[in-house]
C-alpha cells in the first residue's frame, strides 16, 4: 500500500475477499463491496482506491477534532510506554487529571465513572439511579422514561431505553422498565400543536408517564438534549427546563445523554448547557476522545455521589469494567480536549452551523425539503415527497441523494433505524475543525445534489 492509502487492484481484490470471508459489518445488510477507508487527514478520508471524501458525519458523529492528529498519537504512545494499564479500583494520573478537566467543562461539581462506550455509560447511569433510590428509602423506583425515536445504545438496558422498534424487535425481551413518550418534534407535533401556541404537551407527556406508571416506580428520565441519530429533533427552548422541573417534583433523576451532543458539537461544551439545566447524571463518549481511543464516562452530581457514602458496607457502587478509564484512553482524551480548547472548536461548531444556515438558505424552498434543523454544527435535512402533505420522502429518493453526495465526494448519514416510511432525514455532523473551504464544499455539494433533484423531478 502506498503512503496515501491507495492499493493496486490485486491487493484490493485480496482485501475484499478477506473482508467478505471474515468481517461481519455493523448495522448493514451483508455488503459484498464495502468502502475500505485507508487514511484520514483533517475533515477528509481516503479509500483504498485513493478517492477522497469529506467525512460529513465525523465517522459516527465522533471525530470532533478531525483525522490525523499527530499530537494525540504521540500522547498515546508516550502513555503506553509510561503506563499502559492500571485498574480504577486503584487510581492513575490520566484518570485523575481527566476527571478534574471534565469538571471544568461541566457546570457544577460531578464525580466521574469511566467505561468504554456510550452504551456502557448509559448502563452505568441506570444502575447508579436504581441503587441511589434503593439506598434512599425508595427501592421500588426502578423504571426509566425515554422518548420515541431516541437511541441510547446497543446493550440490553440501553436498547431498552431506545425508542426505535426496528433496532429492538428481534432481540426482545430487553432490559425491563423502560417506557417511551412522544418526542418534542415540532415539525410533526405528535400532539397536533402549532409552534406559536404550543403548551409543551411533549414535556407534559413525561409527567403523565411518571404519574400513570406511579412516581414510586420511576427512577429516572433519560434524554439527549437534541435527538440526534433519531432525526435531529430539536426541542423548543422551554422543553428541557420543564422536564427538569417535572423530575424534581417527582424525585426522578434527570440523565442527559451527551454521547453525541457533548464536546462542542452543540456550540457549547455540553448540549444541555444551551438550556441552562443541571442534570443529575451526564453520560458521554465519542467526542471525549474524538474516537481516537475507546472511552466513555458517567458524570454524577456530587450530591448524588455523596449519598453513596457512609451508609452500610454495601453502599458503594458495585460495578467494575476492565478497560474503562484505561490510562492511554484518558491521556488521549486529555490531549483531545486540549486541542478543542486551544483551537476554539466549541465556538467553531456554532460558526459551522451558522454557515450551514446561511449557505443552505436556497434549500428552504426546495420542493423536497420539509425542514432543516441545526444544533451547533449537527444538521438534519428532513426530506418530504411534497412540502404541503409532508409525506416523508421515499427510501429511494433519500438513498439516491446520499449516493449522489458520495459520488461528489461528500459522506452524509441518515436517521437511524426508524419505523418504515420514516428513514427520511439526511444528517451531517462534520469535524469541528473543518476549515472554511471544507464547509463551503459541503454546502456547494448539497446545493448541487438538491439542484439535480429538481431538474430530474
Ligand atoms: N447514546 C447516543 C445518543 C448515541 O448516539 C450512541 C451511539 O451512537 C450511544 C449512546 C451508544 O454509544 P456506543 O456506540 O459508543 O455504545
Amino acid at each position: 500500500m502506498s503512503a496515501q492509502g491507495d492499493v493496486d487492484p490485486q491487493e484490493k481484490e485480496s482485501l475484499l475477499e478477506k473482508d467478505r470471508k471474515y468481517v461481519w459489518h455493523h448495522m448493514t445488510a451483508h455488503n459484498e463491496n464495502p468502502m475500505i477507508i485507508a487514511s484520514g487527514e483533517g475533515s477528509w478520508v481516503k479509500d483504498i482506491d485513493g478517492n477522497r471524501y469529506l467525512d460529513g458525519m465525523s465517522g459516527l458523529w465522533c471525530v470532533n477534532v478531525g483525522h490525523g492528529r499527530r499530537e494525540i498519537a504521540e500522547a498515546a504512545a508516550e502513555q503506553m510506554m509510561k503506563l499502559a494499564y492500571a485498574t480504577l479500583v486503584q487510581s492513575h494520573i490520566p484518570a485523575i487529571e481527566l476527571a478534574a478537566k471534565l469538571n471544568e467543562w461541566l457546570d457544577g461539581e460531578y464525580r466521574i465513572f469511566y467505561s468504554n462506550s456510550g452504551s456502557d455509560a448509559n448502563e452505568v447511569a441506570f444502575k447508579i439511579a436504581r441503587q441511589y433510590h434503593h439506598q434512599n428509602g425508595k427501592p421500588s423506583k426502578h423504571k426509566f422514561i425515554s422518548r420515541h425515536r431516541a437511541y441510547h445504545g446497543n446493550s440490553m438496558g440501553a436498547l431498552g431505553a431506545t425508542g426505535q422498534a426496528q433496532r429492538k424487535l428481534k432481540y426482545e425481551p430487553l432490559g425491563v422498565g423502560f417506557q417511551h413518550v412522544p418526542p418534542p418534534y415540532c415539525y410533526r407535533c405528535p400532539f397536533g400543536q402549532k409552534k406559536e401556541s404550543c403548551s409543551l404537551q411533549c414535556a407534559k407527556a413525561i409527567e403523565d408517564a411518571i404519574v400513570w406508571e406511579g412516581a414510586d416506580s420511576v427512577a429516572g428520565v433519560i434524554l439527549e438534549p437534541v435527538i440526534t441519530g433519531g432525526g435531529m429533533i430539536v426541542p423548543s427552548d422551554d422543553y428541557l427546563p420543564m422536564v427538569r422541573e417535572i423530575c424534581d417534583k417527582y424525585n426522578v433523576l434527570l440523565i442527559v445523554d451527551e454521547v453525541i451532543c457533548g464536546f462542542g458539537r452543540s456550540g457549547k461544551p455540553f448540549g444541555h448547557q444551551n438550556y441552562k439545566v443541571r442534570p443529575d447524571i451526564v453520560t458521554m463518549a465519542k467526542g471525549l476522545t474524538s474516537a481516537y481511543s475507546p472511552l466513555s464516562a458517567t458524570a454524577v452530581s456530587v450530591e448524588l455521589y455523596e449519598s453513596f457514602k457512609e451508609k452500610e458496607a454495601t453502599s458503594h457502587f458495585r460495578h467494575v469494567n476492565t478497560f474503562g478509564g484505561n490510562p492511554v484512553s484518558c491521556q488521549v482524551a486529555l490531549t483531545n480536549l486540549a486541542i478543542i480548547e486551544k483551537e476554539g472548536l466549541v465556538k467553531r461548531s456554532s460558526e459551522i452551523g451558522k454557515a450551514f444556515q446561511n449557505g443552505l438558505e436556497p434549500l428552504q424552498h426546495h420542493p423536497h425539503v420539509g425542514e432543516i434543523r441545526i444544533f451547533g454544527s449537527a444538521m438534519g435535512i428532513e426530506l418530504v415527497e411534497d412540502r404541503i402533505s409532508k409525506i416523508p420522502a421515499s427510501v429511494e429518493r433519500v438513498t439516491s441523494m446520499i449516493v449522489a453526495c458520495k459520488s461528489k465526494g461528500l459522506l452524509v448519514g441518515k436517521n437511524g433505524d426508524t419505523v418504515p416510511g420514516y428513514a427520511n432525514i439526511i444528517t451531517l455532523s462534520p469535524p469541528l475543525s473543518s476549515t472554511d473551504e471544507d464547509v463551503t464544499f459541503i454546502i456547494e455539494t448539497l446545493l448541487s445534489v438538491f439542484g439535480e433533484v429538481i431538474e430530474k423531478g
